[in-house]
């Protein structure tokens, strides 16, 4: 009771902050449990070659399935893993789960997200290292896909930390371009080896010349700095056909794919090239 009382001098103030705090304090405990009792969980979705259709790489993306049946989303959670710092143990948790799953898909890239404060953890570069040389993932079938908050807070660290990872073979793609303060110059500054560009800037370059323009100038400067291009969220054929003759290389979306279990992408790689194509244009 003291130790409640303790916090509520705060909760006069701002009872908004204590109530978050809270939250988060509350949370926090349910993720490291969940971390211990294995209920995380990956689910993958295929990217797609813009003009052949078939699939190139695969994104894993993390799904936390609650031991009450609900299952909860990324967004969520990782706001508050990242917050907590858990997010480092998720991370290569995440790491190691994706490589192992990918190890069978030969062939194809595999792309895992990485936040900012796995970036700016020293650490990082390391397990990431021993991961790959323990399972025997090659690292130039790693694609890690970086945000701009991860590079702004602490650009000194950030960039060293990518230049270690680069240094094993592993390249970096630009997650959720156009979300932000993306600006063009940012593109400069970094070296990616990919830009993604974000389902909000593909959906409004529909509609909005201004959209449209930004995403063409982006697509023009990443294409003059060797990066490939990928278009996130594309969930209609007119989406897919304005990026496709926009010049992106790769589309990421439900038109095609949506992210699925491991078993399920296995089981759609051992189609046939015909079975897969006419599987991704039975979604289109
Ligand atoms: P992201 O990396 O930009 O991933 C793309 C998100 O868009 C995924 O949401 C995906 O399911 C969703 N998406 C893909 N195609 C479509 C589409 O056509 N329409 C719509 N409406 N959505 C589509 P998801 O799985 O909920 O993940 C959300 C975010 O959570 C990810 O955005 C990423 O930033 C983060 N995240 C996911 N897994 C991890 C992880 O293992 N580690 C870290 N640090 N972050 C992760
Ligand atoms: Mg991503
Ligand atoms: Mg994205
Ligand atoms: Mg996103």
């Amino acid at each position: 009771a003291s130790k409640r009382a303790g916090k509520g001098r705060c909760t006069w103030f701002n009872p908004a902050f204590d109530k978050s705090r809270e939250a988060v304090r509350v949370m926090d405990e349910e993720l490291r449990d969940a971390l211990a009792k294995s209920e995380f969980a990956l689910h993958y979705q295929p990217l797609v070659d813009a003009q052949s259709k078939e699939v190139v790489a695969v994104e894993a993306l993390i799904r936390w399935n609650r031991s009450d049946g609900k299952s909860v989303g990324p967004n969520i959670f990782i706001p508050v893993a990242e917050e907590t710092g858990l997010i480092n143990a998720i991370g290569i948790w995440v790491v190691r789960k994706a490589c192992e799953d990918a190890l069978k898909w030969d062939g194809i890239k595999l792309s895992i997200n990485i936040s900012a404060a796995q970036l700016r953890n020293p650490e990082f570069p390391v397990q990431l290292g021993h991961i790959l040389e323990d399972i025997g993932f090659p690292a130039s079938r790693l694609e890690l896909e970086v945000t701009e908050t991860c590079l702004v807070l602490d650009p000194v660290v950030a960039e060293r930390t990518l230049e270690v990872i680069r240094g094993f073979g592993v390249n970096v793609a630009l997650d959720d371009f156009g979300t932000g303060y993306a600006s063009i110059g940012f593109l400069r500054q970094f070296r990616f080896e990919k830009l993604k560009l974000d389902r909000s800037l593909v959906t409004r370059a529909e509609s909005d010349a201004g959209s449209r323009a930004m995403m063409l100038s982006s697509i023009t400067v990443a294409r003059a700095m060797n990066m490939g291009i990928t278009a996130e969220g594309v969930e209609t054929q007119e989406q897919a056909d304005m990026v496709r003759a926009a010049g992106c290389d790769q589309i990421q979306g439900w038109l095609y794919f949506k992210a699925m279990p491991a078993e399920e992408i296995t089981r759609l790689l051992n189609k046939s090239g015909d079975d897969l194509l006419l599987s991704a244009e039975k979604r289109a």
